[in-house]
């Protein structure tokens, strides 16, 4: 729809303009730091940093009934800047002219309620939210579009030329960086460092395609994050891992369309993250505050973080009740079906403290829980959402998993709905199902396929026939009917069809 079509008390907020004082601030001492500069950690104490716009109050100018409808007449634009995440510019990147968005088909994932033996066997109504619909196949897109928009308007206004971008990454992250900085070529290059032989073919094949540097590390994840920590401390690159406080930013727009998509009604809400880096559980706590500070939801809802038993540092942390007792130790990980998670050290995890912290003192009560889950869990539960019609990945899996126990643990009440999180697409992690239906996985998983869930091809060709077809080498004729008369017969027969009268 065109802008002069829209009503008049919308047309004025429909297209936002650049606003808002946006700063750094350290999370430990509370040090603010001018943005013109990339940042990720505080140069006075070492901490990591969030970005708040300083000028956040005036947005409560606008009556959230107002806000809502302002979002809900932005779905009807075709202007690409405010397709995607930048629907909730005002809260995303103020500063950030719509002229510098960088949109590739980010956000706005569907939501999906799942049927109803599927949400029997979960133990409560639930709904997928499928962030492995964006264009890189993760929800790392959210995140990246908002750190590359804002490096893209750098670069724009003359502050920065040329960008050497790089990552740390479990696979997805650099798939998203690589892609998000070849659309912004020549101006900005990217290099990624991944675990070597830890990411998923599929994982590997995206920044490769996407023409990034591309170089694989002894090690696990929280090794590369260590090399690539040195790489920003020590020269010139732009660090495109959540450390980088705009990825967190991005990253709450998954909270924002939560929020609209439900109606702003999030009493009644359980949200599931799946916590690698804690980046993700950062933004979606951060995003729900910052809507329930402006008033546009009257409620946070719950929100659930899971952990896999083979690396579980947050959930291990949070066990213990008393918050003055509680003292986190970075863990060694074991191998996991939810590699993308597979982290022992977050970096985000000071942020995760604090906001834990603040959320629930808004909330006026406990409203962040974590559970944990096994490897077995996590794969039959992605397999049986993938049985429903779903595109779950593992993470996805380990949500539902999570899901299941929270329920099991009297966490999720009868009158709750969840929305799960498949961060990922099934098909970047498609391996891991290949393991399961071969019976293939290496001890060290602690995974054994559920007969009932594996699934093979069945290879068709009848003994009797002499000729079949082949690449090149057609069959015609008698020798071609016979061909698919008796390949027809075996399937019907395997299948148990009832011939026609
Ligand atoms: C990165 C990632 C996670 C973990 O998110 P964090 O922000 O690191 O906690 C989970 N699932 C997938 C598919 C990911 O790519
Ligand atoms: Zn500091």
């Amino acid at each position: 729809m065109k802008l002069e079509h829209f009503p008049k008390e919308i047309q004025a907020h429909l297209i936002p303009k650049p606003s808002g004082q946006m700063i750094y601030r350290c999370l430990n001492c509370a040090s603010e730091f001018d943005i013109q500069k990339l940042l990720y950690t505080c140069p006075d104490c070492g901490h990591v940093l969030l970005i708040h716009d300083q000028q956040h109050a005036r947005l409560k100018q606008i009556a959230p009934e107002q806000w809502r409808r302002i979002f809900d007449y932005r779905r009807m634009l075709t202007i690409p800047a405010l397709k995607g995440i930048y629907r909730y510019h005002e809260f995303i990147g103020p500063v950030i002219p719509l002229e510098s968005v960088v949109y590739l088909g980010e956000g706005h994932t569907p939501v999906i309620e799942a049927n109803q033996g599927l949400q029997r066997a979960a133990g409560a109504r639930f709904f997928y939210k499928n962030d492995g619909q964006n264009p890189s196949a993760s929800f790392k897109d959210r995140g990246m579009a908002s750190a590359l928009s804002y490096i893209h308007f750098l670069i724009t206004s003359g502050k920065a030329s040329e960008v050497l971008a790089v990552c740390a990454s479990t696979g997805d992250t650099s798939a998203a960086a690589a892609l998000y900085a070849s659309y912004l070529r020549p101006h900005v290059k990217s290099a990624v460092l991944l675990p070597h032989k830890k990411v998923t073919p599929q994982q590997l094949s995206q920044p490769l395609g996407s023409g990034a540097k591309v170089y694989e590390i002894p090690g696990v994840f929280d090794d590369c994050m260590k090399v690539v920590e040195a790489l920003s401390d020590q020269y010139e690159v732009a660090l495109l891992n959540s450390k980088n406080a705009w990825r967190i930013l991005g990253q709450e727009s998954y909270s924002y369309e939560i929020a609209q998509e439900f109606e702003y009604e999030m009493a009644d809400k359980v949200v599931f993250v799946p916590i690698g880096n804690a980046g993700n559980i950062t933004a979606v706590m951060s995003g729900f505050i910052k809507f329930f500070e402006v008033g546009l939801i009257a409620d946070l809802p719950k929100i659930i973080g899971v952990q896999s038993h083979h690396a579980d540092p947050v959930y291990q942390y949070y066990r213990e009740e008393q918050p003055a007792k509680r003292r986190f130790v970075p863990q060694t990980v074991r191998a996991s079906v939810a590699q993308a998670a597979m982290i022992g050290n977050p970096v985000s995890m000071p942020r995760v403290i604090q906001l834990v912290q603040r959320y629930n003192e808004m909330a006026g009560r406990s409203r962040v829980h974590f559970v944990q889950v096994r490897e077995q869990e996590i794969m039959d539960w992605q397999l049986q959402a993938n049985r429903n019609g779903h595109v779950a990945c593992t993470h996805g899996g380990e949500c539902l998993a999570g899901l299941r126990r929270a329920v099991d643990l009297g966490l999720v009440a009868k009158n709750e709905t969840a929305i799960i999180d498949s961060t990922a697409h099934a098909l970047k992690f498609s391996g891991f199902q290949d393991l399961y239906f071969e019976n293939q996985f290496p001890q060290e998983f602690e995974v054994q396929p559920d007969s009932s869930l594996i699934n093979r091809p069945a290879y068709v060709h009848p003994k009797e026939l002499e000729q079949v077809p082949a690449p090149g080498r057609p069959l015609t004729g008698q020798a071609f009917e016979r061909f698919v008369q008796k390949v027809t017969e075996a399937i019907a027969q395997d299948l148990k069809l009832t011939r026609k009268e």
